[in-house]
């Protein structure tokens, strides 16, 4: 009827911290290019990778992601690191109580130095290795309602979750004003 139909397309700037060795790398692969190497050692050199998804009310966010180049290591650098970030994804893993302290520790950080409009998610992740798990989905659940932000339980391994949690930050994305 020739109604003009008025998409919207976003673009933001992703950032993910957390421990060495939780999964961020492997979190970010599995959702831009859909693999999974068990192979793969601990990213050298920074990353940059994109990826748009579409929702269902036809906006299409695209996700800008940047990855640390094991420079999680250095809690200096990082403010220069997510200044700017629409999005930051804190990861722990399961299986490792020290990365779910690590994870509090940069959710205080985003509190204190991050944008004041900030989507934060927490993912519990290598929720495949539920045999091993010792930090309870409770625990995850708790911290993050705390602190106003989604939770989700991921594997990158498996892609359970994965993109699941881009869509949910995507749907949580503050709106421009028509
Ligand atoms: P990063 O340092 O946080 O970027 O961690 P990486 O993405 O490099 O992953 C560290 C290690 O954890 C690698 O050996 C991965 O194969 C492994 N890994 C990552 N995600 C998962 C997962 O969901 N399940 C399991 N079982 N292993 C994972
Ligand atoms: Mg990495």
């Amino acid at each position: 009827n020739g109604e003009v139909i008025d998409t919207k397309n976003l673009r933001v700037k992703l950032v993910l911290l957390g421990d060495s060795g939780v999964g961020k790398s492997c979190i970010v692969l599995r959702f831009v290019r859909g693999q999974f190497d068990p192979t793969s050692k601990v990213t050298v050199g920074a990353s940059f990778l994109s990826q748009t998804i579409a929702l269902q009310d036809s906006t299409t966010v695209k996700f800008e992601i940047w990855d640390t180049a094991g420079q999680e290591r250095y809690a200096a650098l990082a403010p220069l690191y997510y200044r700017g970030a629409a999005v930051a994804v804190v990861v722990y893993d399961i299986t490792s109580p020290e990365s779910f302290a690590k994870a509090q520790y940069w959710v205080k950080e985003l509190q204190k130095h991050g944008s004041p409009e900030i989507v934060m998610a927490l993912v519990g992740n290598k929720a495949d290795l539920h045999e091993k798990r010792e930090v309870q989905f409770q625990d995850g659940i708790d911290h993050a309602e705390k602190n106003g932000m989604f939770f989700i339980e991921t594997s990158a391994k498996t892609a359970d979750n994965i993109n699941q949690l881009f869509e949910e930050i995507a749907k949580r994305l503050p709106r421009p004003s028509p």
